[in-house]
């Protein structure tokens, strides 16, 4: 919590006495940073983690810019999901207490078309809502944007993953060119930038960084040898089996060997290093995102701009040579308030590097030689989901939807057998679990998408 009272922002004096009210007495540093600006009319790009308070920052800014005489949405605020779009809703409610008569409105899916269309023809103030049925919405010319005043795109970040950025690009079309445009996000990926880039004018971007990222973080060290590492590493994979780990090799060489090795022994893996083609690079980095592979071994330069969120395992095959480089492999792991484990595999030869990143760290450490892991047996470790590839992306006009909506409609499986879409200008990845996946390649080659036929496959690791 920051030590800032709302009452140093200029507000109307009923909000304050509403926000003290809901217990809101200080601002939350997200709030103290942003508000301001968005009070200013400013464009701005908030990055802060879960729970920071960014709903009540771009809440109180929006509330601020409403006409309660125009009957016209002003504020718009587009959410990923349904029950994100939900929880936003109640809290603009409340934080509206203090105007009277401020209509709030939901547009989501699973709710039927035609109460929303009734209740539109007495427009709202507020609107929010996820990307599907906002765009149904314009489409059939029930909604209009044209007076918006202030735009909202809430864990942007998330909407990026799912999918949604043109959807979300085709919403903001609708709006005016002079709105003020707010881009809230927990996590700050180098597509955010380039969306901020797309659709904000003159942003100015604030973010608060958790204090002490490292603390989240344990650091093991095993004293080991060349020989040994390999099963040291199948151990501890074996004993720990994480969802998603990174193991950072100094080679290509190490890389593509350490992969070959753990795919022989029925562990899921990838490697990623430099030797790859573009497209290749794009469909490891896709299956490791969407947890089609359990593994990625990969050297620093090929991990270079790679977002990962919570990873709760990274190794190091072999300590770097750098301390610099251990403190940026080990940050790929606790992040977003998750805890997580750094293991560092260090021969003999290797020691003097250990001793650069005690100093650089100035840390103690406590080293470990793998014998507490020497009665674990080395068992496989299969991923959930498998991906399929459809030869066709965004230039064939293919969306998020429409996969969805091939794969659940008439293929029969439920929204929870897909997992993430990513969409690329010529090729479309679907993960899908695995015992789901024959069923859905079956029925993708039989149906349509978009009324087309295309051509689809499932990746197989081994590729
Ligand atoms: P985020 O969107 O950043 O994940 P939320 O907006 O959902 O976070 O806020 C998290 C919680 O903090 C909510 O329960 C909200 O009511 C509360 N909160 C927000 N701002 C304040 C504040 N200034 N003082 C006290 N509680 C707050
Ligand atoms: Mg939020």
């Amino acid at each position: 919590m920051s030590s800032i009272p709302f009452s140093e922002l200029p507000l109307a004096k009923e909000q304050i006495a509403n926000l003290t009210e809901l217990g809101y007495t200080s601002m939350t540093p997200i709030q103290a940073e942003s508000l301001p600006l968005i009070l200013q009319g400013e464009d701005v790009l908030a990055q802060a983690k879960t729970g920071s308070g960014k709903t009540a920052a771009f809440g109180i800014g929006l509330l601020a810019a409403i006409d309660v005489e125009l009957f016209r949405p002003q504020a718009l605020i587009v959410c990923p999901t349904r029950e994100l779009a939900d929880q936003v809703s109640k809290e603009v409610r409340r934080l509206a207490r203090f105007k009277q008569n401020i209509k709030v409105m939901t547009l989501c899916g699973g709710q039927p078309m035609g109460a929303q269309i009734d209740s539109l023809a007495h427009p709202p103030h507020i609107i929010v809502g996820t990307p599907g049925r906002i765009q149904d919405h314009l489409r059939k010319t029930t909604l209009k944007l044209d007076d918006v005043r202030v735009l909202v795109l809430d864990e942007a970040d998330r909407m990026l993953d799912m999918g949604f950025a043109d959807e979300v690009e085709n919403i903001i079309q609708h709006t005016p060119p002079q709105r003020q445009t707010l881009l809230f996000s927990a996590t700050y990926p180098a597509d955010i930038e380039a969306m901020s880039q797309r659709v904000q004018r003159n942003p100015k971007s604030v973010s608060v960084v958790t204090e002490e990222d490292g603390a989240q973080i344990e650091q093991r060290f095993f004293e080991t040898t060349k020989e040994q590492r390999i099963t040291l590493l199948m151990r501890l994979l074996s004993h720990s089996s994480p969802e998603s780990s990174v193991v950072f090799c100094n080679t290509k060489r190490d890389c593509q060997a350490v992969c070959d090795t753990l795919l022989a022994n029925g562990i899921s893996t990838l490697a990623l290093h430099g030797d790859l083609e573009q497209r290749d690079r794009e469909r490891v980095l896709v299956q490791f995102s969407n947890r089609s592979c359990r593994v990625l071994v990969a050297t620093d330069v090929a991990a270079r701009g790679l977002d990962i969120k919570d990873l709760p395992l990274v190794v190091n095959f072999e300590l770097p040579h750098d301390p610099e480089v251990y403190v940026h492999r080990i940050g790929r792991t606790g992040r977003a308030g998750t805890e997580g484990l750094a293991v560092s595999f260090c021969t003999v030869s290797e020691m003097a590097r250990a001793h650069g990143i005690e100093d650089y760290l100035n840390l103690n450490i406590q080293w470990q030689d793998g014998q507490e892991l020497s009665s674990v047996s080395i068992l496989p470790l299969a991923s959930d989901m498998l991906t399929l590839n459809i030869d066709g992306g965004r230039k064939a006009k293919i969306r998020p939807g429409d996969l969805l909506g091939a794969l659940t409609g008439d293929a029969g499986l439920t929204a929870a057998e897909v997992g993430k879409i990513d969409l690329f200008a010529t090729q479309a990845y679907v993960a899908i679990r695995s015992k789901s996946a024959k069923k859905a390649l079956e029925k993708l080659r039989q149906g349509k998408i978009k009324g087309k036929n295309y051509r689809v496959w499932l990746i197989k690791n081994s590729d």
